[in-house]
């Protein structure tokens, strides 16, 4: 797990840094609060379980060499934060600058491919093709 603690007092941090690259491995309180102005949640597809709820999760592991920035955070509830490290998803920053979620492997149906879902955060923006 990336980050334990929850509920981290939320201070307001004019000019502090949103990347403190590979100095610190925790999500400092400023990072913390741009990614809950982002993702204003759990930023997993169809949760949105509340900031309060959240850790902050490097995208890319900080054992492989992620910064910790916003642009390597993303915020999962405890449930969604398990499921990203051990239940098969994966999570990218697209080049929206949102997170995006690819499902695991369908084994049943392994010709159908991993299309990418986005963040819930997104979703009322409709660029579903599904959607015209
Ligand atoms: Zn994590
Ligand atoms: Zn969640």
């Amino acid at each position: 797990m990336c980050e334990a603690s929850v509920c981290i007092a939320l201070v307001d941090g004019e000019g502090v840094p949103l990347n403190v690259g590979r100095e610190k491995r925790l999500f400092t309180p400023a990072i913390r609060k741009a990614l809950v102005i982002r993702d204003r949640g759990c930023a997993f597809p169809g949760c949105g379980a509340p900031a309060s709820w959240c850790d902050a999760h490097h995208v890319e592991h900080w054992e492989h060499g992620g910064e910790t920035s916003i642009g390597n955070g993303v915020l999962l509830c405890r449930r969604h934060h398990t499921v990203i490290h051990h239940g098969g998803w994966a999570v990218f920053l697209g080049r929206d600058g949102h997170p995006w979620f690819t499902p695991p492997a369908d084994a049943e149906h392994p010709s159908r491919g991993r299309e990418p879902m986005r963040s819930h955060g997104r979703r009322t923006l409709t660029s579903f093709s599904s959607a015209a």
